[in-house]
């Protein structure tokens, strides 16, 4: 599978999943455009590894998915946009009554609203290509809730709707819109659950790690980030031309419960 030619846009791509996806679309060959809201020396360093890992063109652009005017202006700085990967995300937990609503604005703006922008401002490019795939990095949270994360469950069901209805539109046109849904990646996202967890539960990290994130993953082992790129891929290949509007769970079984 080659995507040489083509420019992937991947939010939120300098840790993570989204950097594990952006790795593996570098790998077949596209051009990658990475993304976060800061603007270090790391960032850059990070897309000219990267560059001279695979052999591939990549570039990182600073802009803020948490406001509508950056995301748009991700997509117009990147020039050209084939492949668009909404992964850019947050989490907070705390029950209903209690939740910030802060947070709540914040997750919906950047899990959400995010993806609204920057596929509003790709699909005209992607039509004007005559090709084009929308990946939203969803989650078994978009398929399924858990209690305390009512934004996030909310955001991930929304984008997964959201998915659905792009599919539509772009239906009779050589255009894909699909969600990924892992299930547990151990990212820094993850790993920041953990210390508090044990701490509230009394556990050692590695109980918290058995009994309470992988308790609801029957295959007892996290997803990688290499399996959720590579599952973008096939999104991106011919073989998944006629997939679209749907879901794939990288899960280890978690929604099949
Ligand atoms: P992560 O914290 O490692 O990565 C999140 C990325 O988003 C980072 O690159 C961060 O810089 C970026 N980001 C955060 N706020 C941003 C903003 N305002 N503007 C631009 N970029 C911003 O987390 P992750 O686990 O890799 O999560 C990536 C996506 O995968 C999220 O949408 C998350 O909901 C989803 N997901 C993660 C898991 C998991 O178990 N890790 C499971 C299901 C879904």
């Amino acid at each position: 599978m080659s995507l040489k030619g083509k420019t992937a846009v991947v939010t939120g791509s300098n840790s993570g999943i989204g950097l594990g996806v952006a790795r593996e679309l570098a790998r077949a060959g596209a051009s990658v455009v990475l993304n976060s809201f800061t603007d270090r020396d790391e960032d850059h360093q990070l897309a000219a590894d990267m560059a001279r890992e695979f052999g591939v063109e990549v570039r990182y652009i600073q802009a803020d998915m948490s406001k509508g005017d950056d995301c748009r202006a991700l997509i117009e700085k990147a020039g050209a946009c084939d492949i668009l990967v909404n992964n850019a995300g947050i989490q907070h937990v705390a029950p209903i009554d209690e939740f910030p609503v802060e947070k709540w604005d914040a997750i919906i703006a950047i899990n959400l609203t995010s993806a609204f922008h920057t596929t509003a401002a790709a699909l005209p490019m992607m039509r004007k290509a005559g090709w084009g795939r929308v990946v939203n990095i969803a989650s078994a949270h978009g398929l399924t809730a858990s209690p305390f994360k009512s934004a996030y469950v909310a955001a991930k069901h929304g984008i997964v709707g959201m998915t659905k209805t792009v599919a539509l539109e772009t239906a009779k046109e050589a255009i894909t819109c699909n969600a990924i849904c892992p299930g547990y990646v151990k990212t820094p996202l993850v790993e920041a659950q953990i210390p508090d967890t044990a701490a509230k539960y009394n556990m050692s990290e590695e109980e918290v790690i058995e009994k309470v994130i992988l308790e609801r993953q029957p295959s007892k082992e996290f997803a990688t980030t290499e399996q959720i790129g590579g599952t973008a891929v096939f999104l991106c290949s011919d073989a998944a031309a006629q997939i679209t509007g749907t879901t794939i769970s990288v899960d280890g079984g978690w929604t099949a419960l």
